[in-house]
């Protein structure tokens, strides 16, 4: 590696970039709508394509519908293990124009700033735009990245359906690119290193006034699907000491669940965020309530410590009002740790760039989370503007976006060698 201390992002065309494509898919509220293999998925991904290939990048597709484009030039061993970086192009409903977009522009306008220093790199770095990362279509998230790491099988991908019943094989015969793919999704070691650039979508860098967040692993999250079964009755005519008040129970459950958060600490965090309440009515004791709760923390420890507490609380919530539960585990996704070598090229090109960095968990969910699976994986975070994310809202100050850019450039220098 021969590094330039010229490694300067075009901010103009990284911007233009990111604005070119939040007006694909976007919403009369100013968010964007692109679902996995939708139209507006395959005319982002199409846009992103042509400038990769006007980079001189070798723009490939494989099985699953993941693009991997490859900077075969000013490298060693152009077809030897790549140190690869990207992010995804799906949105969910009227989300921001930064979570995923910034990490595949913005790897892009890496790649150009190595370019325009001629930095020459032993391995290849490579741009992954991943199919799927946002579980709004399909009944999982994160799909290519877990095709790509191994962790789920092609054909089981291949599979899925969305609820209009359209399988995936047929949404990527449709909005898939085309041409021959590369087989399979990625062999054993293929894959050097990986490190995905993204908008924090919290507050904790804002806070701190740091631009830079290296991210020291992903935090897991268990969801689950609660029933409290009480009974509905007349609202005058039943006094209090004979209800059986669903709703209540549910209530003080869900202070329980915030309790259990702080308990816990470390990041935990738990959410109830979808209570139906039946039969609904201004005059009837609720009768059901069906809720789902989501916990989340960085260490396996730490998830089952909220969920095992969050379990025991829905008893203690339930019994005294004679109120009868029922619950069912949606989800268990393990805390994925990350690696020590990127995270350490991360500081270092931090260091280079003269910015600070500190050290976090990530509380949402990435494809940094599988890839972490199959090679060393760490994540750039950039600070969030009022940590608001998946809303039209979401917003980064350019400053903090180039400085994002220009360390993906440097960690990308040091990791290639
Ligand atoms: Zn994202």
């Amino acid at each position: 590696m021969r590094l330039s201390p010229s490694l300067s992002i075009d901010r103009a065309q990284l911007l233009a970039d990111l604005d070119r494509l939040s007006l694909i898919g976007r919403a009369p509220d100013g968010g964007m709508t692109r679902r996995a293999l939708s139209r507006e998925d395959a005319e982002a991904r199409s846009y992103v394509m042509e400038r990769m290939r006007a980079a001189g990048l070798d723009v490939r597709h494989d099985e699953v519908g993941n693009v991997r484009a490859r900077r075969r030039g000013r490298c060693k061993a152009p077809d030897g293990p790549c140190v690869m970086t990207g992010s995804h192009l799906d949105s969910v409903p009227s989300g921001g124009k930064l979570d995923g977009p910034l990490g595949v522009v913005g790897a892009l306008a890496a790649i150009e700033a190595l370019d325009r220093a001629g930095v020459h790199t032993d391995k290849p770095i490579e741009i992954a735009i991943f199919v799927g990362e946002e579980g709004s279509r399909f009944p999982r998230g994160t799909i290519g990245s877990a095709a790509m790491s191994g962790h789920v099988a092609v054909e089981a991908i291949l599979a899925l359906q969305d609820p209009d019943g359209i399988v995936y094989r047929d949404a990527l015969a449709t909005y898939g690119d085309r041409g021959v793919p590369l087989p399979g999704c990625a062999e054993k070691g293929s894959i050097d290193s990986f490190v995905e650039l993204h908008v924090e979508q919290g507050g904790v860098l804002e806070a701190s006034g740091v631009p830079i967040g290296v991210v020291t692993a992903i935090a897991g999250l268990v969801q689950r699907r609660v029933a409290f079964l009480g009974d509905a009755n007349h609202a005058g005519a039943t006094p209090m000491n004979l209800r059986h008040d669903a709703l209540l129970a549910a209530a003080d459950w869900c202070l329980s669940v915030e309790r259990a958060a702080q308990v816990v600490g470390g990041g935990a965090v738990g959410t109830v965020g979808k209570l139906e309440v039946s039969p609904g009515g201004k005059n009837i004791i609720p009768g059901r309530v069906d809720a789902i709760c989501d916990l989340r923390a960085p260490q396996p420890l730490l998830l089952s410590a909220i969920d095992e507490l969050v379990l025991a609380a829905l008893r203690a919530s339930a019994a005294p009002r004679g109120v009868e539960f029922e619950q069912v585990l949606l989800q268990r996704v393990e805390p994925g740790p990350m690696d020590e070598r990127p995270m350490r090229a991360v500081e270092a090109a931090a260091a280079a760039c003269g910015l600070l960095a500190q050290r976090m968990p990530s509380g949402a969910i990435h494809d940094a989370l599988h890839l972490a699976e199959a090679c060393p994986s760490t994540m750039i975070f950039v600070p969030s503007i009022g940590g608001k994310s998946h809303c039209p809202t979401e917003a980064t100050d350019p400053q903090h976006l180039m400085q994002g850019c220009e360390v993906l450039a440097h960690t990308l220098a040091i990791l290639a060698g």
